[in-house]
């Protein structure tokens, strides 16, 4: 690789990062090379530690002419792969300084956090080093075009996907549902109570069950299947998720259930929204008189 960072002067934003990092590398390899890039870019050493409390680090000074990765050790190789790439991320940015007194130390809590726009800036830092790793690990032109190939995208092109990219299934499933032209959300839920979900706003109406709720009674979601097998796809009401407007909405819903370990589910519901200029209120209507 020819990549060095002066191939990434003045870019300060995940997004400027990425875009130069492929533009420096246009045969960049898919899995992502993550460990590789980072001794182009200044990283000399990543190691593992076995320190309960956190899920990755970054040893460097203010000036960062140079930076250390430390993971925890015992986690799955895309986990490994994420917390690397977040971790450049926060080496890369220019306004993520670690601490006077030693390293930025992030937590699996910072490995979840995606609201770049939070109002607590070190909740904001967290958000711009997971959206790094995310467009580092997922290239956007590498994905849309893998997402121009399916026609109804379902839980086994997201795990395919995963797979290919080398990336946890949360992982891939939230890139889907932001390059997606589909409309859909993905839930994730753990013994059958829902965690968070992902959906693009304007392109999937909120969902009405909040973190925390049961997976609610006739969703495909509740009924327990083995681990790693997805159910077929089944159709569904759109009452299920969705408040009573919202469902007016969409013409037909679908749900995919994907069990995973320790209790974990992932969610695909996949919606066919109604044309705008039809009235809501009839819709509603309709909707109802087919149900009694
Ligand atoms: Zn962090």
């Amino acid at each position: 690789m020819k990549l060095t960072r002066l191939d990434l002067d003045g870019a300060g934003s995940p997004s400027a990062l990425v875009t130069r990092i492929l533009a420096a590398e246009p045969d960049l390899p898919i899995p992502v090379p993550v460990e590789e890039l980072c001794t182009c870019l200044d990283i000399i050493a990543i190691r593992e530690l076995e320190t309960e409390g956190f899920e990755a680090a970054l040893v460097t000074d203010v000036l960062k002419a140079s930076g250390a990765i430390l993971v925890a050790g015992n986690r799955s190789r895309q986990r490994r792969r994420f917390s690397i790439a977040h971790e450049l991320g926060h080496f890369l940015i220019p306004l993520h300084l670690p601490p006077a007194d030693g390293p930025l130390l992030c937590s699996a809590k910072h490995l979840g956090m995606h609201d770049v726009k939070h109002a607590d800036r070190r909740r904001r830092m967290e958000a711009e080093a997971n959206r790094f790793a995310a467009l580092l690990l997922m290239p956007p032109p590498a994905l849309r075009a893998e997402l121009q190939q399916v026609r109804r995208l379902s839980l086994g092109d997201i795990v395919r996907l995963a797979d290919s990219f080398d990336v946890s299934k949360e992982a891939m499933a939230r890139a889907c549902v932001d390059y997606s032209r589909e409309a859909i959300a993905v839930i994730v839920a753990r013994e059958g109570k829902m965690l968070r979900c992902y959906r693009r706003d304007g392109l999937f109406p909120w969902i009405a069950v909040a973190p925390g709720q049961p997976v609610p009674a006739g969703s495909v979601g509740s009924d327990r299947l083995p681990e790693g097998k997805a159910s077929a796809i089944e159709t569904c009401e759109p009452e299920l998720w969705l408040d009573l407007r919202d469902a007016g909405k969409v013409a037909a819903m679908t749900e995919q259930v994907l069990w995973q370990r320790s209790g974990f589910a992932l969610i695909l519901l996949n919606a066919e929204m109604r044309d705008e200029d039809e009235d809501e209120t009839e819709a509603v209507d309709r909707r109802w008189q087919g149900r009694l």
